[in-house]
């Protein structure tokens, strides 16, 4: 069938992610530091990260693009309104 496309942009919690120490998330943690460096955006809390390159750490842990976005979920490095998280 067709993937499922998360609706949102998928805007990592930068704090919550590099203070995590579960192994799973080390790959995804690796790859955001990367992206900051390609952007050289260093300053930010939270980091929106392109669809495509979900796409290419869900193969890396064998799940589909959504179920990578279950697991983020789960360890609750995702920010669901990155607007929120300065608002208050
Ligand atoms: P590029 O892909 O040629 O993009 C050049 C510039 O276009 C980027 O500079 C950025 O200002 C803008 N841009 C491209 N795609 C988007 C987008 O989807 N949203 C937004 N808001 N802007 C976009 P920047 O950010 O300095 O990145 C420089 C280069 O670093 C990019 O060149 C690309 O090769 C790489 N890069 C940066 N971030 C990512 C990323 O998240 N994933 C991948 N695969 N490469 C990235
Ligand atoms: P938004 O995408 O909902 O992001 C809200 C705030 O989260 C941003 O406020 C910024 O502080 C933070 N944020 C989100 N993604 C990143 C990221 O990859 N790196 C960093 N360092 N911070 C991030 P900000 O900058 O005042 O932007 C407000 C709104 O303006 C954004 O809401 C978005 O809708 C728009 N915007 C800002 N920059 C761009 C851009 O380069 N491209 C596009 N298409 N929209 C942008
Ligand atoms: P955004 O900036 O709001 O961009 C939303 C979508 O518009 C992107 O989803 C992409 O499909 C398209 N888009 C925007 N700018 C460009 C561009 O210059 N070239 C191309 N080919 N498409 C563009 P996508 O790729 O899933 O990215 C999601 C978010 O990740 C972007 O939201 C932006 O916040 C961030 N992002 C992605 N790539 C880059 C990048 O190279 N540099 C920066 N600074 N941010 C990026």
């Amino acid at each position: 069938g067709t993937p499922f496309e998360p609706a949102g942009k998928i805007v990592l919690d930068l704090e919550k992610l590099y203070d995590q120490t579960h192994e799973e998330l080390a790959y995804v943690a690796k790859y955001a530091r990367a992206i900051q460096q390609q952007r050289g955006d260093y300053n930010g809390r939270v980091l929106s990260i392109r669809a495509d390159d979900l796409r290419a750490l869900a193969i890396v842990y064998d799940q589909s693009p959504s179920g990578l976005v279950e697991r983020l979920t789960e360890h609750g490095v995702l920010v669901s309104d990155p607007r929120a998280l300065f608002n208050n």
